[in-house]
């Protein structure tokens, strides 16, 4: 596994059910693998150590390394080791516009989004997604960090000026009003939905982060939110992947697809064993030699 921390409770839920099935997993730290990426016996290196021998390797690369993160990944899909989730489909992941993009293509739902690099266009992009209210985020921010609502036209106008004046990349998105600052949570594996949750916002927040007070609980999805989140995975080209939806009076829309899923919400909530899935999706599918890209 690619992680930095060892002691998040994901990480070690995942080493858990790992052990418990017969596997030895190792943890190596994503930043202190080094590698020889130009030869053409491509290798790897920990603690002066070359890496062999592994049959599978689990990325949990975190948002604020994916630059660093994904040439590892990629070092090992070179080398023939599989991921569970490729480099380029957490890449797309990562980058928020380019999964909208991917998204809408493949005709998900997704709220009105606009993008703008001028300051003097907030104008224009407000009225592209329907006028105030409008939600404003950090193309940046996690965990509900950098997401924002702009009430009236002003103030919206006012903050998108503000942060492009600065040079900050911001996306403006209509404010789904009715989905009541509860936001849904489905959890794909291998192309199915393994478990789903519900997430209410801290009072008077319409955001619904857990990392931002929000509550979990675990509810059964409908038909068409399955095969939403079944959708958005498999255009990612994600194997496993977390994906955010609101309840919109035109169905749900996709917010996010996450590709380093967090199990302590998920696993509480639904009280299922995910990390043990994780694995067992591993052991059935993990064939050396068989990533779809190698890292292109
Ligand atoms: P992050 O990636 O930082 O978690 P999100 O885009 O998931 O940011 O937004 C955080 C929360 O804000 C969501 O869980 C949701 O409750 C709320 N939210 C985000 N976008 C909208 C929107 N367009 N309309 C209504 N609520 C939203
Ligand atoms: N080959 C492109 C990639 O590397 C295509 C992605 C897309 O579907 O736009 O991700």
């Amino acid at each position: 596994m690619l992680a930095r921390n060892p002691n998040l409770y994901s990480h070690r839920r995942i080493v858990e059910a790992a052990e418990a099935r017969g596997h030895t997993i190792d943890i190596l730290n994503t930043l202190r693998v080094t590698m020889n990426i130009t030869s053409h016996r491509p290798e790897a290196f920990y603690n002066g150590e070359k890496l062999t021998g592994y049959d599978a390797v689990i990325p949990r690369i975190g948002a604020s390394i994916t630059f660093y993160g994904l040439a590892v990944l990629r070092q090992f899909e070179m080398m023939g080791i599989w991921p569970l989730n490729e480099s380029v489909a957490i890449g797309r992941s990562r980058d928020k516009l380019r999964s909208m993009q991917i998204l809408a293509r493949a005709g998900l739902g997704l709220p009105v989004t606009a993008f703008a690099h001028d300051p003097k266009q907030a104008s224009e992009v407000i009225r592209m997604v329907g006028g105030a209210p409008v939600v404003i985020k950090l193309l940046e921010g996690t965990q509900g960090i950098g997401v924002m609502l702009g009430e009236t036209e002003n103030s919206a106008r006012s903050v998108i000026e503000a942060f492009r004046g600065a040079n900050v990349n911001i996306l403006v998105q209509e404010f789904i009003k009715e989905a009541d600052a509860t936001d849904i949570r489905a959890l794909v594996i291998g192309g199915k939905v393994v478990a789903s949750m519900m997430r209410k916002g801290g009072e008077g927040d319409f955001r619904s982060n857990l990392h931002r007070g929000g509550e979990a609980k675990s509810i059964r999805i409908t038909p068409e939110e399955r095969s939403t989140a079944v959708r958005a995975a498999k255009r990612l080209g994600l194997n496993v992947a977390g994906v955010d939806m609101l309840r919109s009076n035109h169905g749900p829309v996709i917010m996010e697809v996450n590709s380093s899923p967090g199990l302590e919400g998920i696993e509480h909530a639904t009280g299922k064993d995910i990390a043990t899935l994780m694995i067992r999706f591993i052991e059935e599918t993990a064939i050396a030699g068989k990533t779809k890209t190698r890292g292109k």
